[in-house]
């Protein structure tokens, strides 16, 4: 089946319509460009919703695969011992606040087992009262049943009730809302350190440092949900570093394999040393294939270098963004090449124009665009971004 139309026909007779395509279809990738299938290039502003750290053909991440297909191993149970998942979890130790490391295959399932971790703590501690678990206004924590309760959005959630129960709300950013929302009946606390799906909103250093006393005050656990926020795209290794306050357990995702499933939880020995044999497992986790890659993605992302490109060029991509000068612009938000823009229009039109004029970008909420690039992004790049995109605002300005 080739051609752009058959291809869109066939995915929309056969895949489950839980998505909005545009009217592409994307078949090659090379650094930070995209090609459809009638060979039109597309600069990336998305890369997989954060995924796509190294961008595309990177040729550490070919050689990591590689190797794994070599030793003719794709995956390897987690009933055996595994050097590549080993290496994994001492560098994930090595260069963070944690001690231990779960692995699996997605945010989602992420702090799920977060949420499991939480409460087994309680049950040992014989307070299976202490079961509540705090999540914040805007939060995005995932769309299996339980992370979804700890995503507070009517729309996602309302068809899917009742959702985990024992999940309360407070308004993120808001110091008071939080200290009356945690209490002996807490079990842990989840925060984004920078909200992504919510529209970009960085937590207040203050609001993160008060959550960490109201956590030790009662007893309950911080887990910070790093999965978009982390991994170097703030310019730092993880977004924590600069807010100088540490969780107990944090999640990883979208990064950690270079574009393969994989997730990771991070915990403290407090917390690790809870959880039993046969508390909680997975399939697939911390296979030979994605360790690889995600030990080449680590080494990668960890070098002081990289990171200074991040935090170079993000703040770039950030600084002109906040120059366009525009009516229909109301704010730019964010850090390293995580950054919104707030306009008063609707973003999605926006995303379709920027199509047309080569570059794919995204949104975050009805009218944020949401800038998530491959962490190799240059400033020729976003120079080029930057006219495409205010040549478009400028036209849709015009058009109201
Ligand atoms: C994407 C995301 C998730 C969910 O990850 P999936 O791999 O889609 O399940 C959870 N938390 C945050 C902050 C995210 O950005």
């Amino acid at each position: 089946m080739t051609g752009k139309e058959n291809v869109i026909a066939a995915e929309s007779q056969y895949v489950l319509q839980t998505y909005k395509r545009p009217p592409f279809v994307l078949e090659r990738g090379e650094g930070m460009t995209l090609f459809d299938s009638e060979g039109r290039a597309y600069l990336d502003w998305v890369s997989g919703i954060a995924v796509n750290a190294l961008g595309y053909r990177d040729a550490e991440i070919t050689r990591a695969a590689q190797s794994a297909l070599d030793a003719g191993i794709i995956h390897l149970s987690n009933l055996y011992h595994s050097e590549a998942h080993t290496t994994v979890a001492r560098l994930l130790c090595e260069h963070s606040f944690a001690d231990k490391v779960f692995f699996c295959n997605s945010g989602a399932e992420a702090n799920e087992g977060a949420i499991k971790f939480a409460r087994r703590v309680s049950h040992n501690n014989d307070q299976p009262e202490k079961h509540e678990l705090l999540c914040f206004s805007g939060a995005f924590h995932g769309r299996t049943t339980g992370a979804l309760a700890l995503t507070p959005r009517e729309a996602y959630q309302a068809p899917f009730r009742p959702l985990l129960p024992g999940v309360a709300t407070a308004q993120f950013n808001d110091i008071e809302s939080a200290r009356a929302a945690i209490g002996p009946q807490t079990a842990a606390v989840i925060v984004e350190p920078l909200q992504g799906e919510g529209g970009i909103h960085p937590a207040d250093p203050a609001f993160l440092k008060a959550l960490r006393t109201f956590c030790d005050e009662q007893d309950a656990l911080l887990i910070f949900d790093e999965i978009q926020c982390g991994l170097g795209r703030t310019g730092t290794l993880w977004a924590y570093e600069s807010f100088g306050v540490e969780p107990d357990i944090m999640t990883l995702a979208k990064p950690l394999a270079g574009g393969l499933p994989m997730g990771a939880i991070l915990l403290r020995d407090s917390v690790a040393r809870h959880i039993q044999a046969g508390d909680h497992g997975s399939t697939f986790a911390g296979g030979l294939l994605v360790a690889r890659v995600a030990e080449a993605v680590l080494e990668r992302i960890r070098q002081p270098a990289f990171l200074n490109h991040v935090r170079e060029v993000g703040t770039y991509l950030g600084d002109r963004l906040a120059e366009i000068n525009l009516p229909c612009v109301v704010a730019q938000r964010g850090s390293g090449f995580l950054q919104g823009l707030e306009l008063d229009i609707a973003a999605a039109p926006i995303v379709d124009a920027c199509y047309e004029q080569g570059h794919i970008i995204t949104t975050a909420g009805a009218n944020i665009l949401r800038f998530v690039p491959p962490l190799i992004a240059e400033r020729s790049q976003v120079d080029s971004l930057i006219e495409a995109l205010t040549g478009v605002l400028q036209g849709a300005t015009q058009n109201d």
